[in-house]
């Protein structure tokens, strides 16, 4: 049993629980990944949960539980109620999931979104580690992120802060899935790429990736549009520099009103190469104020897929200590 107890953390998605136990410093014990039972339903999701907690205890020989579980999920939720609006990609709405895991497991549960979570995580053991005030994108299938001022989570009045991917960067932009237009997310995420690259096709344009997505226009990914850039399309590039614009845009307005000393940059979309990256920086240059432009190192995350699980261990092991690691509303 390591000196002082243990925590668990999980990082919950859509398609896999990643879960994990770490001593209060949060060197990690032991970890798991399993598929999450999301069609079999709400009580079926949350007693495999519980399960993955039980069964890392139980292999690593812990005698005890442990003495808190953070809990990292698709938001909109409200952490300190624990309870999750709306989770599309697990079916769920107006969930208490802090409550159910609590009844569950019998120790203290703390709850906050994916991406606050891997924040913290890249925050505390990651490319973050030692910034006072960090801010961290992930550009994946949408864009989110989290915020990092004076070494605490910012959560806003109710959990709802660091919407990275509902900033506006182009008023005139498509419509997002927020109902607003023009959204970072409308504009950057892999499924504004895929989204583009189908409407040029749809077009009788866009062969190059027309043929990286096998011909078949309904397979059109980020990924089919990566793979023509990479040859050289060049219509393929410039739905990439676009994207990597609008990620600039969006990020010029945040260097300008937070001025961090760190940005940490996430998600698969930035292995769309230094296509993407060089983009956003020529809009960084062109719209941050010079002096914050200038305070701000803009690196890519070094968790990998293990910040939300790690955030996760670190939100809980502030909860054990009575050191919550985020600024209270
Ligand atoms: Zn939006």
């Amino acid at each position: 049993m390591p000196v002082g107890g243990y925590v668990a953390g999980i990082d919950l998605g859509g398609t896999k629980i990643y879960a994990a136990l770490a001593d209060l410093e949060g060197r990690v014990i032991n970890e798991l990944k399993v598929p999450t039972p999301a069609r079999e339903g709400y009580e079926a999701v949350i007693r495999r949960l519980a399960a993955a907690v039980g069964q890392l205890q139980e292999e690593a020989g812990l005698p005890g539980p442990p003495l808190a579980l953070g809990v990292g999920a698709p938001g909109p939720l409200d952490p300190a109620a624990g309870v999750v609006y709306q989770a599309p990609n697990l079916g769920w709405r107006d969930v208490p999931l802090k409550a159910d895991l609590e009844r569950l497991l019998g120790v203290p549960v703390y709850l906050d979104n994916d991406a606050n979570l891997a924040a913290l995580g890249e925050h505390r053991y990651g490319a973050g580690r030692g910034a006072a005030h960090m801010v961290y994108i992930t550009v994946s299938t949408g864009v989110g992120g989290g915020l990092v001022l004076g070494g605490r989570l910012y959560r806003g009045a109710t959990g709802g802060a660091g919407e990275v991917g509902h900033l506006v960067v182009d008023p005139r932009g498509p419509r997002c899935g927020c109902g607003s237009y023009g959204c970072l997310e409308a504009l950057a995420s892999g499924t504004a790429m895929a989204r583009e690259a189908r409407r040029l096709v749809a077009a009788g344009r866009g062969r190059a990736i027309l043929e990286a997505a096998g011909g078949d226009p309904a397979s059109i990914t980020s990924e089919a549009v990566a793979r023509a850039a990479a040859a050289g399309d060049e219509e393929a590039r410039a739905i990439i520099a676009a994207a990597g614009r609008a990620l600039g845009i969006g990020m010029a307005g945040i260097l300008n009103l937070l001025n961090p000393a760190v940005v940490v940059l996430g998600g698969g979309a930035m292995r769309a190469g230094t296509l993407f990256w060089e983009a956003m920086e020529e809009e960084l240059a062109r719209r941050a104020l010079e002096a914050s432009r200038r305070a701000a190192r803009i690196v890519p995350a070094a968790l990998g897929e293990r910040s939300g699980v790690l955030g996760a261990l670190a939100l809980a092991a502030g909860g054990a200590r009575g050191e919550p690691p985020y600024s209270e509303p």
